[in-house]
């Protein structure tokens, strides 16, 4: 059966990146990208994922038969507006699992976060079974997420398969609101001869991700043989990790007089109550997960791109 893919969030961080991997993979046509902030002329399709009538009706129109569900109000974001963040991130997630039982539709993508951890648990290589009680409503969301996942591949027979990412870093596209969104602004700021003014303290270490990883991982895992895919809930899956001053230095080696200051805000406080690193065994056992950058050669990336960018605009 040739793929027919639906992305929802296709227009966030991750989304550009992931839409433009898949039409590679799977060719242009199979790959139906939609957002709430839609832009037809782009090809995205608008969808708000609260409204189950239009996501049945784009489902049956495009005849989908798996779903990449990206949208959500992420950790930063959804402090600010709890409530609204509860509602795309549960009752959205929802829709999508209602409509696609109704539908038939069995295999589905739902992305979890490093935020689902909270107190009372090892900070460092956290491990994949573990207490989870965290204090950011977008936590809170993600781990009713993976439950209910978990839920319908039990009791419905389908095969969601999920990821917890780490903080993720690219030059393609801007971060959407989340707590380690500074590890992408300080390249742009570094690019632009800028002064780089952190809103994390300089020793505050996070699990990140290069956006490379990301996709080629998201891939892999939804490629693998079902047999191989044990944890239903969601599997930890780590990049790299690092802290401002350890980013800055690494930048530095390429540009020296480049200058931070760190003022760090209320995300200060989401940040410790994260892991500073993951356990991600049980990825690499199951489907053979395995990230490629550390923080030096992702760095170089970055800063090569993001140059190349400014070149050509
Ligand atoms: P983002 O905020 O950049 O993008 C989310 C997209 O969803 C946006 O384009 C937004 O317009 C869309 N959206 C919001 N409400 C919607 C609605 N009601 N209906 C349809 N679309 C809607 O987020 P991202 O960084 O691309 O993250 C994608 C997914 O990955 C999310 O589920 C997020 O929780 C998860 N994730 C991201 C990170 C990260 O560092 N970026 C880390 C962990 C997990």
């Amino acid at each position: 059966m040739n793929k027919k893919i639906l992305i929802i969030g296709a227009n966030g961080q991750i989304g550009t990146v992931l839409t433009t991997a898949l039409q590679a993979a799977f060719g242009k046509s199979q790959i139906i990208p939609s957002d709430i902030k839609g832009a037809l002329e782009k090809g995205v399709l608008p969808l708000d994922v609260l409204d189950a009538t239009q996501l049945a009706k784009i489902i049956d129109e495009h005849q989908i038969n798996e779903i990449y569900h990206l949208a959500a109000v992420l950790s930063a974001k959804g402090e600010q507006n709890p409530k609204q963040a509860w509602n795309i991130n549960i009752n959205g997630l929802f829709n999508v699992l209602e409509v696609a039982k109704e539908k038939g539709i069995r295999k589905i993508f739902f992305p979890s976060t490093i935020a689902v951890f909270g107190a009372h648990i090892p900070l460092q290589n956290t491990p994949q079974h573990i207490y989870l009680a965290p204090s950011t409503v977008y936590g809170i969301s993600k781990v009713a997420g993976e439950l209910w996942s978990e839920y319908y591949c039990n009791k419905y027979g389908m095969d969601i398969r999920s990821v917890r990412y780490p903080g993720v870093i690219g030059y393609q596209s801007l971060p959407g609101g989340g707590t380690t969104d500074y590890a992408v602004d300080i390249y742009h700021k570094a690019i632009a001869g800028e002064l780089f003014e952190c809103f994390l303290s300089e020793n505050t270490t996070l699990p990140m991700i290069y956006m490379d990883d990301v996709i080629r991982g998201t891939i892999e895992l939804m490629n693998a043989p079902e047999e191989k895919i044990k944890i239903r809930s969601s599997y930890n899956l780590a990049g790299v990790s690092f802290s401002p001053k350890e980013i800055y230095n690494a930048i530095c080696k390429e540009i020296p007089d480049f200058k931070i200051e760190y003022k760090p805000d209320f995300r200060q406080a989401i940040a410790d109550s994260w892991p500073q690193s993951i356990d991600d065994s049980m990825a690499r056992d199951d489907w053979g997960w395995k990230p490629q950058y550390d923080l030096d050669s992702m760095t170089k990336d970055m800063l090569l791109h993001l140059r190349k960018n400014t070149q050509e605009n």
